[in-house]
């Protein structure tokens, strides 16, 4: 039976016992790790976290000779939740001090509570050749199974493939990018990769099941695990350059309906939804997709103001020519 439990960081609490943020180092006899894959930095994003125990249950059975022609090859970390008191009771942000774990990096070992765990994140992963972490959109939002990038090296675009998620889009990194454990990891080189797919607050299996495909995959193809073929998804999957995004953001406010699944495809000025009185149902208006492209995300929280991100359309333009889809006129 493995047992490849580890303790991140251990801290004194205020009242009654000390805290501990156990990860799993496993095939740690293996030299430096090749991967290292990072969840529940905020601590409702529940995808991630799922996905990596799971993935850290699958890796743990491969390693002690459970399944049967696999076998690991290479060391992996893997921190399924990072915010473990915000996970207890389904928050974003660490409960104590409401600071948010993913602006505090590179963290500090000497610091606040939320600056050393920061801290003991970068310490524990940054030896990995790549590293992964992993979000899902906020409580309002659901997100296309997607590897962001943000200013990428060739190397990580490569590896951003070699995932075959439904979309790789790339984004211009801003200020609060330079406050994450994504931007942080860069110091040390290696491939930094983030993965975004869902919503917050609940599980979206099939969001899951489309990481966990991805993750396993990807460990197959850096050589990870042996004896594992996968084969291609059943989905296309598609690249966005930076500044290919198009976001609709909301005129009317209201109940915002829709039955659009992200992952499809829209043409512009296309009804993707309804908003409807919520007192007397009347309906205000019919939203319209805002570009022709891939709907990669979309509001699922429907009460609605002004001004609220309805969803986001990646243009036809920006595909790369791997694409099997091309559109030049727009
Ligand atoms: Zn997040």
């Amino acid at each position: 039976m493995a047992n490849d439990s580890r303790t991140l960081l251990r801290m004194r609490a205020p009242l009654r016992e000390p805290f501990e943020v156990p990860y799993h180092d496993i095939g740690a006899e293996l030299g430096d790790p090749v991967v290292a894959l990072v969840g529940g930095i905020h601590g409702n994003e529940l995808n991630g976290v799922f996905v990596l125990s799971r993935l850290a249950s699958y890796l743990e059975r491969v390693a002690s000779g459970q399944m049967q022609g696999q076998r690991l090859l290479g060391r992996v970390v893997v921190i399924p939740a990072v915010n473990i008191f915000g996970l207890n009771n389904c928050s974003r942000r660490w409960p104590f001090d409401g600071t948010d774990i993913n602006r505090m990096f590179p963290g500090y070992d000497q610091g606040e509570t939320t600056q050393r765990i920061a801290n003991a994140v970068v310490e524990t992963t940054r030896r990995a050749h790549y590293r992964v972490d992993i979000h899902s959109s906020n409580l309002d939002f659901e997100e296309l199974p997607q590897v962001r990038l943000y200013d990428p090296t060739e190397d990580e675009r490569e590896a951003a493939r070699q995932m075959r998620l439904p979309a790789v889009i790339e984004r211009r990194p801003d200020k609060v990018f330079t406050a994450t454990l994504g931007h942080a990891w860069r110091s040390y080189g290696g491939v930094n990769l983030v993965i975004q797919a869902g919503r917050a607050g609940s599980l979206q299996l099939e969001h899951c099941s489309t990481v966990f495909r991805g993750l396993v995959d990807f460990m197959a193809q850096v050589g990870v695990v042996d004896g594992f073929e996968l084969g291609e998804p059943d989905y296309d999957r598609h690249e966005f350059s930076v500044d290919q995004t198009v976001p609709l953001v909301s005129e009317d406010a209201g109940f915002f309906v829709s039955n659009h699944q992200v992952g499809a495809w829209v043409e512009t000025g296309m009804p993707i939804g309804n908003v409807f009185d919520p007192f007397d149902g009347a309906e205000r208006a019919v939203v319209r997709a805002p570009a022709s492209g891939l709907l990669s995300g979309i509001r699922r929280q429907p009460l609605l103001y002004q001004g609220d991100l309805i969803a986001r359309v990646q243009l036809r333009s920006g595909l790369s020519p791997r694409s099997p889809v091309s559109n030049p006129g727009q």
